[in-house]
């Protein structure tokens, strides 16, 4: 089986350093393999996607010195799979409708109960689980937020409990998940939300599988995120690739990069008159 990993940005600003050391990993990692270098632009946030952040994608990554092996994929031309996938789900009676807004949740949280704090899943709040009782019936609704009923999915799967194989440097291993933690501590996510129509979770479950990813490089912060995602492949019959999450790249003050650090920004650097291999050595590859 072909070695195939992907990078995977969204365009809702300038690649960083931590951009840049992902990107690196997974390039590198596919060069050692003898396989493939894959390009993905994750835009389902159409809102904060701009055209001028995409443009920069392929002009960043060429000027550190990598190349993709694929004409990229843009999750906004692939709504049709995001809507097939999500018919077939509505179908099964595992989703149903919310309009709970932020808030309604955190009231629902707050409201007097027995037990400790409310807990925290990779989505925030584990969800409260208020609109779970609305009709599962008639067409597929556009008009709100669709949640994947967590205990429904269980039973749908079945045993063996949900695993992956991490090469990471945090959980190498085989990272099993069980059925409490599931229901306890991810709860309800939101698999279509009312603006996107699909989420980041759907999208790149299906992503991966379109692009018959066998290798993931992302980021330690999306760690707890893969747990929701080996239930949906498993839900949608796909295969699981091997996980590697990466440590993050901190500023100086040991904060984690975002997009809104744009001194830390891949073009600044090239403005500069910075090299590749100062890059690579400034994030330590
Ligand atoms: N689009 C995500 C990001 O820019 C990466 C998602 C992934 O690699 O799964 O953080």
């Amino acid at each position: 089986m072909t070695f195939r990993t992907r990078f995977a940005p969204s365009p809702t600003g300038p690649l960083h350093l931590g951009h840049a050391y992902s990107a690196i990993l997974a390039h590198d990692m596919a060069r050692a393999a003898g396989g493939l270098f894959l390009l993905r632009i994750e835009d389902i946030d159409r809102d904060r996607s701009k055209p001028e952040w995409e443009a920069l994608i392929p002009e960043d990554l060429t000027w550190l010195g990598l190349t993709w092996d694929e004409a990229p994929i843009r999750q906004s031309d692939r709504r049709d799979s995001y809507d097939a996938a999500l018919d077939a789900l509505w179908a099964r009676g595992l989703l149903y409708p919310c309009s709970c807004t932020r808030r309604d949740i955190a009231e629902a949280l707050t409201a007097p109960q027995e037990g400790a704090a409310p807990a925290i899943g990779p989505d925030g709040p584990v969800y409260p689980g208020t609109c779970r009782t609305k009709p599962r019936t008639g067409p597929r609704p556009r008009d709100a937020h669709l949640r994947l009923d967590i205990a429904a999915a269980l039973a749908a799967i079945g045993p063996p409990a949900p695993h992956f194989t991490e090469t990471g440097p945090d959980h190498a291993g085989t990272i099993t998940t069980a059925p409490e933690t599931y229901l306890g501590g991810i709860g309800d996510i939101v698999l279509a939300r009312r603006d996107f129509g699909t989420s980041y979770h759907l999208s790149v479950v299906l992503d991966d599988a379109a692009q018959h990813i066998t290798h993931v490089t992302r980021g330690a912060d999306l760690f707890e995120a893969t747990r929701i995602h080996v239930l949906l492949q498993r839900l949608l019959a796909l295969s699981t690739p091997i996980y590697h999450h990466h440590r993050l790249i901190r500023d100086d003050a040991g904060k984690r990069l975002a997009k809104r650090d744009d001194a830390r920004a891949i073009r600044l650097y090239r403005a500069e008159g910075a090299t590749q291999e100062d890059i690579r050595r400034r994030i330590g590859i």
